[in-house]
């Protein structure tokens, strides 16, 4: 408990408006079926409730599914689980759609080496004086359209197409050399945009309109809305309790061990209390708070612990993923360099979306898998 939350007074009131001061799950408090509330170490709660139904299933007779609402304190944010859903075997998925969408996205592609020279735009001189960045594999060229002031993709293959366990550590390394290179090419052209992202839509379900596997590194003068809030809200927990969240979060998921994964150099990897989607995964740097400060051995980590990642994903069936991190502006004490990666669903023709109106409109996640089995399936492939 930091400083402020440790006096008798806020203690006091805390008790008082335990359910009711929350902004999120007010109604989790009027419900007749709450069945516990649990704290963990002061950074996340949850709220374990049950829903009503007759089902079909059970002659309908009365059946009562548990919810879990989750919360994590240092943000607000908040996401779902139905537990019994989340006990539900996945069935693997197949479907030749998968395999039409590489075919016909290969016949002139914008990213294929024979197309690449002539389709792909140039940076200015002034930004990039060689136009494009070229290590090993990965070309890094501009967005046709960008949505952030510095906008660029990065190719991580010559291939068309690769399935996500079929990246060599090699090209994974060159495509975060070739990222860091443009970040730092950025930070030398404009001293004020110091808000880098690496991310990558992997296939359609992920939101790729380009099959030709590529990251997309944004930056701007500002943080996106959640990295702000991440950022804001890790100053102020370090201003009152003089801790770095991150190191305390790993601190607490390694003694716990439900959702700690393993470290991989200097990256320890555990799934999330409160994900933003299916599966999710989180990269926490010990060391390093953004990144420009990413050198050859953190680079090295990364393209590791990636490929873990990915080894798991597919062995469970996950063919589609969003990936993308959160970088202070340069070194910090409060911050930690995150990478977080979720699933997506299967890419064929006709898929259910896993965004629907609580996650588009309402910005909360209903979340398909319990974080805690996530980590104990995948632990394995950390080790
Ligand atoms: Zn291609």
């Amino acid at each position: 408990m930091h400083k402020a939350l440790a006096t008798p007074f806020f203690q006091k009131l805390y008790k008082v408006v335990k359910l009711t001061s929350l902004n999120v799950y007010k109604q989790v408090n009027a419900c007749y079926n709450l069945l516990e509330v649990t704290n963990l170490h002061e950074l996340f709660r949850k709220w374990l409730v049950e829903s009503e139904l007759r089902s079909p299933a059970d002659n309908f007779n009365l059946e009562k599914q548990k919810l879990e609402y989750r919360k994590e304190l240092l943000t607000g944010r908040a996401c779902r689980i139905n537990v019994k859903r989340s006990e539900r075997k996945k069935q693997a998925q197949s479907g030749t759609g998968y395999f039409d969408l590489i075919e016909l996205s290969a016949k002139n592609c914008y990213f294929c080496p024979a197309n690449i020279k002539t389709a792909t735009p140039m940076f200015p001189p002034s930004l990039v004086p060689e136009g494009r960045i070229k290590v090993g594999e990965t070309t890094v060229f501009p967005n046709l359209f960008p949505f952030a002031k510095y906008h660029a993709v990065a190719t991580v293959s010559r291939q068309h197409f690769l399935g996500i366990d079929e990246f060599t550590l090699k090209q994974m390394q060159d495509t975060i050399e070739a990222s860091v290179k443009f970040f730092n090419y950025v930070k030398s052209a404009d001293e004020r945009a110091v808000y880098p992202r690496f991310s990558w839509n992997f296939l359609p379900p992920a939101g790729a309109s380009v099959v030709h596997p590529h990251v997309q590194l944004t930056v701007d003068e500002h943080p996106t809305n959640l990295a702000s809030l991440y950022l804001t809200a890790c100053k102020r927990y370090f201003a009152e309790s003089n801790k770095n969240y991150w190191l305390y979060l790993l601190e607490t998921e390694r003694d716990e061990q439900h959702r700690f994964l393993g470290d991989i150099g200097d990256i320890s990897w555990i799934t999330s209390y409160v994900p933003l989607g299916n599966d999710e995964i989180c990269g926490v740097f010990r060391n390093i708070s953004s990144l420009y400060e990413l050198d050859g051995k953190a680079i090295s980590d990364l393209s590791k612990g990636l490929k873990r990642v990915f080894t798991a994903y597919t062995l469970f069936g996950v063919h589609s993923f969003n990936l993308s991190t959160f970088s202070a502006p340069g070194e910090d004490e409060s911050f930690r360099l995150i990478v977080r990666i979720i699933a997506r669903p299967y890419p064929q023709c006709y898929y259910n979306n896993d965004a629907g109106f609580m996650e588009r409109l309402h910005e909360e996640v209903i979340v398909e898998s319990m974080p805690e089995k996530v980590a104990a399936d995948m632990r394995e492939y950390f080790g």
